[in-house]
């Protein structure tokens, strides 16, 4: 009794992360011998209900991290902490119940809804699989529910992602991701494959929904301007390591790492990064497998030393 209702205070308690990684690692097999640490040695808290911004250049690991804190890499080492709970200890039940409270909105809507579903069938699948609706009224109406939070028509829930525009797209791709009412989102280069005026109703929309259903966020991201405009607090990811971590005005009025203020003061060259190819990629690889430590130097800033 004790025990549950000191997990119930964990899990209410704004002070306590809602996510903890703890020393995780995650270490490609690329053959012949061959590994990549995609993910080095990574601390990281995120606390509920906030943004938290990750940027680096393209290869440096982000979505990797992203990825292996919703568990759909098993880490190599080290673990994710959700609500308290250690992910990996949870059974097969539970970590069916957690992953439906971490979802995932990714870079192109487009190839990541089926083009042969109808919207209502991209949305309702999620529904389905969780059992969170019992009968057909219900479904369709919760689908209604869902296109209405992404300010879509309701008429939309009969037609093919192909009939839609980037942004719409996206707003499907959301609306699928909440269907499940998830208490945290990995945004992955969501606005990357848009316009800039699109980008901008999105995050709109991104904002409003966090309030509205006081989700947390991880949003990795290319554009300094956007992460600063979204994040409470903003993490550097270099090597597959976090090199600096601070409250968003802090990070971009006193960057420390020589790295964050590379990365800030190459603004316009971070769009052709995102193309970068595959040399790029092949040379943002860790060198070595020094791994940094993180020193707070003013209170919520910490920089590798
Ligand atoms: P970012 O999202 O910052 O561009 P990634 O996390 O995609 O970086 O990649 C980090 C490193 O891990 C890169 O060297 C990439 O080539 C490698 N990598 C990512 N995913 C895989 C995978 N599934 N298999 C092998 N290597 C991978
Ligand atoms: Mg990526």
């Amino acid at each position: 009794m004790a025990v549950a209702s000191d997990n119930e205070e964990f899990a209410k308690s704004p002070l306590q992360p809602l996510i903890s990684v703890e020393k995780l690692e995650q270490v490609f097999d690329l053959g012949k011998g061959q590994q990549v640490k995609a993910v080095n040695q990574v601390d990281l808290d995120i606390y509920r209900g906030e943004t938290l911004g990750l940027v680096g250049e393209s290869g440096s690991g982000k979505s990797t991290l992203g990825r292996a804190i919703l568990q759909l890499y098993e880490p190599t080492s080290g673990r994710v902490m959700f609500h308290g709970f250690d992910l990996k200890q949870l059974t097969r039940a539970e970590q069916f119940r957690v992953r439906k409270d971490m979802q995932i909105i990714f870079q192109d809507p487009y190839a990541s809804l089926d083009p042969r579903m109808k919207v209502e069938d991209i949305i309702g699948e999620a529904l389905d699989t969780h059992g969170l609706v019992k009968n057909a009224s219900q479904r369709r109406e919760r689908i209604e529910e869902l296109l209405a939070l992404v300010e879509l028509d309701a008429s939309f829930a009969s037609r093919f992602p192909h009939e839609f525009s980037g942004g719409q797209r996206q707003r499907i791709g959301i609306a699928r991701a909440l269907a499940v009412e998830p208490d945290f989102i990995v945004a992955d280069e969501p606005l990357s494959a848009l316009d800039v005026s699109i980008q901008a109703q999105i995050i709109d929309l991104m904002q409003k929904l966090q309030e509205q259903l006081g989700l947390t966020y991880l949003f990795i991201a290319h554009d300094l301007a956007v992460v600063k405009q979204i994040s409470d607090r903003v993490a550097v990811m270099q090597h597959g390591q976090i090199v600096e971590i601070a409250e968003t005005n802090e990070l971009y009025d006193k960057p420390l790492h020589p790295y964050t203020q590379q990365l800030l003061s190459a603004v316009p060259r971070l769009d052709t990064q995102f193309r970068a190819s595959d040399q790029e990629i092949k040379d943002a690889v860790p060198a070595s497998q020094h791994v940094v430590t993180l020193v707070e130097v003013s209170p919520g800033h910490f920089v590798a030393q």
